[in-house]
């Protein structure tokens, strides 16, 4: 929360005005802050006493008290969601490298059978909600208080979730309540081997270079993971785990009232696709996504784009591979007419097997792929579609 100095406010209120959050009022003529702040520090500049600040770091904190890597794990109508998984499985390598103790907190109503999961997947612990929520509004409310509480008293070292939109929505305000460092949407995660810090890799400069951003003087160390980024670990029966039911939070009414959902739609076909046609400018005009299309039907595939075909309206951003679209993982795919820019490249290098076609000799995406034909992506998607109707 905002330090106010009370001898410098002067009541007047302009910091109350200034706070979007209503995390501010006046009593007995002068400002409190409350626990909504997210030390977005608009109250700061606002106040013209200098009586607002932020809060001086504890200098004293001592950061060998944190230990373990917590993987905050989400469900959707009862199934783990494949990054929890995914993130599991990373996590469980860092756990190893750093010989420490791999929890994953279970946000659902507690669910022996997917905690068992998190096990098999490489967890040691689960954590389990005690209270969990009647309704999708208390969802996020209820996993910030839970999680805040838990951390401040377990003392994790890392936390990991998932760049879901719940993740990329509590895992900020975490971060700032906790005043910690986060990296979103990393797409590598590893530990220094000097001082074992967590190494959180992620594109910068609008994908041109990959950043390397470490945690090095708060904790935990935070991070989120899209979909698709590590692979899917696998089930290991014989690990055996424990879970652990956290106590209840008191009752809370919610300051979020979601009037209307709506799922995400596409976005869980191309990332989990083991078939994929991916098709950039170079295919030619718009027309030419019909023939994409009756070849993915024919061969069971799903259909990926470039950037460009999603804004020139060829196609929809549940299509979009890359940096700033979905990452994709398939045992095979097929690059028609894409360049192979780094942020397009982002989003494949998941992928067992590239095969692609371009007219360029020197394109970037030959030096991904695996198999590089130099030729009209049309002509060759044509004879495609011929040898799939014999
Ligand atoms: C911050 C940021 C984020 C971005 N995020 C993404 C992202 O998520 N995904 C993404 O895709 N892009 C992304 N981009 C855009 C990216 O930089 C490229 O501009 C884009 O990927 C290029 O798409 P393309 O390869 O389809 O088109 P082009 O660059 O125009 O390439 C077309 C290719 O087709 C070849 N070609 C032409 N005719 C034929 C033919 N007849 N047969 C075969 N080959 C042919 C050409 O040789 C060329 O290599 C991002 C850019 C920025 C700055």
């Amino acid at each position: 929360m905002i330090s106010i100095d009370s001898a410098l406010c002067r009541g007047c209120g302009l910091c109350v005005k200034a706070c979007a959050q209503q995390a501010l009022s006046i009593e007995n003529k002068k400002a409190l802050c409350k626990e909504s702040c997210t030390l977005c520090g608009i109250c700061i500049d606002a106040c013209p006493f200098g009586a607002l600040s932020f809060p001086q770091k504890d200098k004293a904190k001592d950061l060998s008290a944190y230990r373990g890597i917590w993987v905050v794990a989400q469900c959707l109508e009862g199934k783990l969601l494949p990054v929890s998984l995914e993130l599991v499985g990373k996590a469980r390598q860092l756990a190893d490298e750093k010989h420490v103790l791999l929890s994953a907190v279970l946000l659902s109503a507690p669910s022996e059978a997917l905690a068992q999961e998190l096990i098999f997947a490489g967890a040691d612990q689960v954590l389990l909600l005690s209270t969990a929520p009647s309704q999708m509004e208390e969802e996020e409310e209820l996993a910030f208080r839970l999680l805040a509480r838990e951390i401040a008293q377990r003392k994790p070292e890392i936390v990991l979730f998932g760049a879901t939109l719940f993740g990329r929505s509590i895992a900020p305000r975490l971060a700032a309540h906790l005043q910690t460092g986060l990296t979103a949407d990393c797409t590598e995660l590893s530990i220094d081997p000097q001082q074992g810090l967590l190494l959180q890799t992620r594109p910068a400069f609008g994908g041109n270079l990959m950043a390397t951003i470490a945690t090095a003087s708060a904790r935990p160390q935070m991070a989120t993971v899209r979909s698709g980024i590590f692979p899917l670990p696998p089930k290991d029966l014989s690990r055996i785990g424990q879970q652990v039911l956290l106590p209840a939070l008191p009752k809370k009414k919610t300051k979020l009232h979601i009037l209307e959902s709506h799922r995400e739609t596409g976005c869980a076909s191309i990332a989990s696709a083991p078939l994929l046609v991916v098709a950039g400018k170079g295919i030619g005009t718009k027309k030419n996504m019909k023939l994409v299309h009756q070849f993915a039907q024919l061969s069971g595939a799903q259909v990926g784009v470039s950037r460009p075909l999603v804004e020139a309206g060829w196609a929809d951003y549940s299509q979009q591979v890359g940096q700033t679209g979905f990452t994709v993982r398939p045992k095979l795919l097929l690059s028609l007419g894409v360049s192979g820019a780094i942020q397009h490249l982002a989003g494949i290098m998941g992928a067992e097997t590239i095969i692609a076609v371009n007219t360029d000799p020197d394109a970037p995406i030959f030096q991904a792929a695996d198999y590089c034909i130099e030729a009209d992506c049309m002509a060759v998607l044509e004879e495609l579609i011929q040898i799939y109707k014999i």
